[in-house]
């Protein structure tokens, strides 16, 4: 099994290479957010709590996500390895999310940290706002809260992996195919 964390900020394109690495990998996609929109769709309890903070750009609590990756985790037995997208997002979950993956006799292979400027997280996001139907991509102030709530959260993480020497930073700035090989070619360094 061979597991990937794909790091960065909101908008860094986590969500767009996601759908190429699983399809060239075969990994299963595990993206919190489209789990929370998909309880927020289906009006699931979990969900209406979720919505709220989602809408003011904050983080959900720790336990809702963890069990959410732990359901999909028991869910998805025959997995050739996982793709974690949008988490974990705090120090919290990632140690959370070390002990699950034990759990199944497995762990993260490698976190590839997508960079990306901050006014240029701002613009994507805004454009993206105007297709994708997501609430929290059409006003800048909650899109600046997410970057705010990610700064002081979710950059930990990396810190986190980095003692075990799984952190390999990437620019997420160029195109989505050069963007693409780098993923491609730090992933296959660390399967050899
Ligand atoms: P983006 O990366 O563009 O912010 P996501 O779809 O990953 O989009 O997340 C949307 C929202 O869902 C976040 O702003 C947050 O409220 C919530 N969320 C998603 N994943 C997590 C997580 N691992 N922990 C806490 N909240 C999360």
């Amino acid at each position: 099994m061979f597991n990937i964390i794909l790091f960065g900020p909101p908008g860094s394109g986590k969500g767009t290479q996601s759908e190429q690495l699983i399809a060239k990998y075969g990994l299963k996609h595990l993206s919190t957010g489209d789990l929370l929109r998909s309880e927020i769709a289906r009006q699931t309890p979990l969900g209406l709590e979720a919505k709220n903070l989602m809408d003011k750009g904050q983080l959900v609590p720790d336990e809702v996500v963890v069990g959410m990756i732990a359901s999909a985790l028991d869910a998805n037995p025959q997995a050739r390895g996982f793709l974690f997208d949008g988490f974990p997002r705090t120090a919290a979950q990632s140690e959370s999310l070390d002990k699950l993956l034990r759990l199944k006799n497995t762990e993260i292979g490698v976190v590839l940290a997508l960079e990306v400027g901050e006014e240029e997280l701002v613009k994507r996001l805004l454009n993206r706002g105007l297709t994708s139907g997501r609430s929290d991509d059409t006003n800048e102030e909650v899109i600046r809260a997410r970057i705010v709530e990610y700064k002081q959260k979710t950059t930990v993480v990396a810190d986190y992996y980095k003692q075990f020497n799984k952190v390999v930073h990437l620019k997420g700035e160029g195109t989505v195919e050069e963007i693409f090989a780098g993923l491609c070619s730090e992933i296959e360094n660390r399967m050899s």
